[in-house]
């Protein structure tokens, strides 16, 4: 009987001790905090980064959770030589660096009306990108003080004001490009304003490429030999043009697609011309950058929305 009693009250302490590890173990993975999208601006990169000792940009096709299926559903633009072309990857846009230029060779992004919110614009320099390897050129905001080019923006900082991170994140050396003011706040920003009002005003969709066109010597920012980045003769965009939600497999040969190739130019006629101005296609800028774009389109509708006009 006092042996069935001990028996009975090991049970009934075990039971106890049970449940309660039970509920220590739930209220534990209640805790585990769920990663936020813009709070580790740099994690991406590091799992993506080669060796020190390579080059060659990591194959960003695979996984699910890379920023490029984000940012580049429509294609990683590739030009059959990887070794100028070092991939990245942000929460807010993901890029193609170009060491040997100092600048992206593209930057790609999606833009919808849940990009845009009430954060201010950053105030203060521009930021060095650290997420770069060691060896390779780190463009810094001086690089540009008194060259007379502007440090132009490809993702807009207008278009990254949801949060502090996402805002700041635009104003990395790596999404920026020698622009002269004229361009800056002349048909590229007519550019811009007019994919703001497709995102808020018509809850458009946008998937959007920008980068420049360089001459085979080109001019450097302050000087050859001393100057670290190089000085595009353009700068183009692509914006594909999508209803809120949609994505890859909602291409047709009907959807919009907006080309665009402006001069790196200065005058006041040229600052107020207006982007339609710059229309260009799609092939021409395959032809100018050597890039294949949206290479995961559909060959047949990739002819026909490439070879257009908007
Ligand atoms: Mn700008
Ligand atoms: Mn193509």
């Amino acid at each position: 009987m006092f042996q069935n009693k001990t028996v009975r009250n090991l049970l009934i302490v075990a039971v106890i001790v049970g449940v309660y590890l039970l509920i220590q173990s739930q209220s534990k993975k209640d805790e585990t905090p769920t990663p936020v999208e813009t709070k580790q601006t740099d994690k991406p990169k590091r799992e993506r980064q080669p060796t020190a000792t390579t080059s060659k940009p990591q194959s960003a096709t695979s996984s699910l959770k890379s920023y490029f299926d984000l940012h580049a559903p429509l294609g990683i633009p590739k030009d059959g030589d990887d070794s100028d072309d070092y991939l990245m990857e942000k929460p807010q846009y993901v890029l193609s660096y170009n060491n040997a230029r100092g600048g992206a060779n593209w930057v790609a992004w999606n833009l919808n009306k849940s990009w845009f919110g009430t954060v201010e614009r950053r105030q203060g320099q521009f930021i060095t990108d650290m997420s770069l390897p060691d060896g390779f050129q780190r463009i810094t905001h001086d690089d540009y003080t008194g060259s007379g080019y502007d440090r132009g923006h490809m993702v807009r900082s207008e278009e990254r004001t949801r949060t502090r991170e996402d805002n700041d994140a635009t104003f990395l050396m790596t999404n920026i490009l020698p622009q002269t003011h004229d361009l800056n706040a002349g048909p590229w920003l007519s550019l811009e304003t007019f994919c703001e009002v497709l995102c808020k005003k018509k809850n458009h969709e946008l998937y959007i490429i920008a980068g420049g066109i360089y001459d085979k010597n080109p001019e450097y920012l302050n000087g050859k030999g001393k100057g670290r980045v190089a000085i595009p003769k353009s700068t183009w965009k692509i914006v594909v043009v999508l209803e809120r939600g949609q994505g890859l497999e909602n291409i047709t040969k009907e959807t919009r697609v907006i080309a665009v190739n402006m001069p790196n130019a200065r005058g006041k006629e040229f600052k107020k011309s207006g982007w339609r101005k710059y229309l260009t296609t799609v092939d021409e800028l395959e032809r100018l950058t050597g890039y294949d774009f949206l290479s995961n389109v559909p060959p047949d509708i990739q002819a026909v929305i490439e070879s257009k006009t908007d």
